[in-house]
């Protein structure tokens, strides 16, 4: 797969500071430690191209990760830690909207959640601005291996019909990083929006 060549390009603060064009972009977002950094790291097959932490709200930049010349994925601030600082939490507010409604490239957004703790107020905010700003939102429900197979794919499909009552047209997949379930899966959403 072409996304075991992404690498790292910069890191940047806010969407004024990053990279101008990149073609097309796919961004990944979710609360801190829900486990965005090892899906990005599982489905680009690198052990620490964004990397892994069990210190929440530690990845406070918005990440670019280059596939081709004109494909890049996104690594987006995690969000929504308790022991954020207030100050971080509101520049978050501001970082993630401006750059959902700004950056031309974005093609889609990989909102990441548990499958335990799906649709968080966070997730929720996440899926109304991007509706609102017509981003189309691919759902990666992680952590699929602390069930039985047949629980996470129930749970899924729980998750999958409140999303369609209440966010139309957002799509799902269950997703394990430890057992590298549902890669493939990711990989084709990402090949459509990036056009790869
Ligand atoms: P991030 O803050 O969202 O980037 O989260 P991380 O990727 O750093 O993961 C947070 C914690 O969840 C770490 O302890 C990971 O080992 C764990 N984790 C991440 N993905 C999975 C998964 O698919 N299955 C299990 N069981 N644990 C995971």
């Amino acid at each position: 797969p072409i996304y075991f060549q992404a690498r790292f390009l910069t890191s940047a603060p806010d969407l004024r500071r990053m990279p101008q064009d990149l073609g097309r972009e796919v961004a990944f977002a979710g609360r801190s430690n829900v486990g965005k950094s090892s899906a990005i790291n599982t489905l680009t097959n690198q052990k620490s191209l964004a990397r892994t932490s069990k210190t929440p709200g530690r990845t406070q930049l918005i990440n670019v990760f280059p596939v081709t010349e004109n494909a890049a994925l996104v690594d987006l601030p995690g969000y929504g830690y308790a022991k954020v600082p207030a100050a971080v939490r509101r520049r978050w507010d501001q970082v993630l909207p401006e750059y959902l409604a700004g950056r031309d490239a974005l093609r889609g957004v990989v909102l990441v959640m548990d499958l335990r703790h799906p649709l968080t107020e966070f997730d929720r905010q996440m899926l109304d601005w991007c509706t609102h700003i017509g981003v189309p939102v691919h759902v990666l429900l992680t952590k699929a291996d602390k069930f039985k197979q047949g629980a996470a794919r129930n749970r899924g499909q729980n998750v999958g019909r409140q999303l369609q009552a209440e966010w139309p047209g957002v799509t799902w997949q269950i997703f394990s990083a430890s057992k590298r379930m549902g890669v493939d899966e990711a990989h084709a959403r990402l090949d459509e929006w990036l056009g790869l």
